[in-house]
């Protein structure tokens, strides 16, 4: 989510004039802050969302509806810019294409969410004003969005040694290869270690991922399969999955 000073900043430029303390309230419910709402509530429940608008335009007014809707639009932006930016497509589209083409994910979702649950004329009125290619720069030069695409390159890099490793605990443990993307997320999960006890973290993601990885397998294969997890887990212990040493590509 972006700093609530973008969305100001972004809503002054498209000529909305609210108080701040409407800007605030619409901010902390579309964050999840308030009113028991989950944060980010309204990327998986447009019910909710089209409830929330309608309170807020009883309540607000319709800038405070449009206000909503940009939010949702600079949340998403950001999150499609960042990705199109660690896309290697970007080597041929260039950054400032690539963040247009993100912003312009980020259109087609309020485009979607009006066909959903209406609030066509705030749609409109919102997309009207949105200058793609000023939001593109606007977003690139954001704090945020640099620190997102260079999380999504690590993770990115590492993604690739991770499935290497992956074929390698395959062969040795006679797994099937449907198994790979989930061994390869066993290795992220380890490696986001924040502190405390290697062998606890170790014990708690293991104990995690042996329930869900080997539900509904016969005895044999999850017995298979929990070999390869302790594997992994004393791989890790050792310090010898490469959870840090990754440098960004160029
Ligand atoms: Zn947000």
């Amino acid at each position: 989510m972006p700093k609530w000073a973008h969305h100001r900043e972004v809503a002054r430029k498209l000529g909305l004039n609210l108080p701040q303390r409407v800007m605030d309230e619409v901010d902390s419910i579309m964050d999840g802050m308030v009113g028991g709402l989950q944060h980010d509530f309204w990327r998986d429940d447009l019910d909710r969302l089209k409830g929330v608008l309608l309170e807020l335009k009883a309540k607000h007014g319709e800038e405070a509806v449009r206000y909503a809707l940009l939010h949702i639009l600079l949340d998403e932006a950001e999150v499609h810019v960042s990705s199109e930016l660690s896309k290697d497509r970007r080597l041929k589209l260039g950054p400032l294409e690539s963040a247009r083409l993100g912003v312009l994910t980020a259109i087609g979702l309020l485009e979607y969410l009006h066909e959903k649950i209406g609030f066509a004329e705030d749609v409109e009125w919102l997309l009207g004003r949105v200058d793609v290619e000023w939001l593109a720069e606007y977003l690139m030069s954001m704090g945020e969005v640099a620190s997102r695409v260079e999380a999504m390159d690590g993770f990115k890099a590492r993604t690739k040694l991770f499935r290497q490793l992956a074929l390698k605990y395959i062969h040795r443990h006679n797994l099937h290869s449907i198994f790979i993307p989930e061994l390869i997320r066993f290795m992220h999960k380890l490696c986001s270690y924040k502190g405390g006890l290697r062998e606890e973290h170790a014990r708690s993601v293991l104990r995690k991922y042996e329930e869900g990885a080997t539900r509904g397998l016969a005895a044999e294969a999850a017995n298979r399969l929990r070999a390869a997890l302790k594997e992994i887990v004393e791989d890790w212990l050792a310090g010898r999955l490469p959870c840090q040493e990754v440098a960004p590509p160029q």
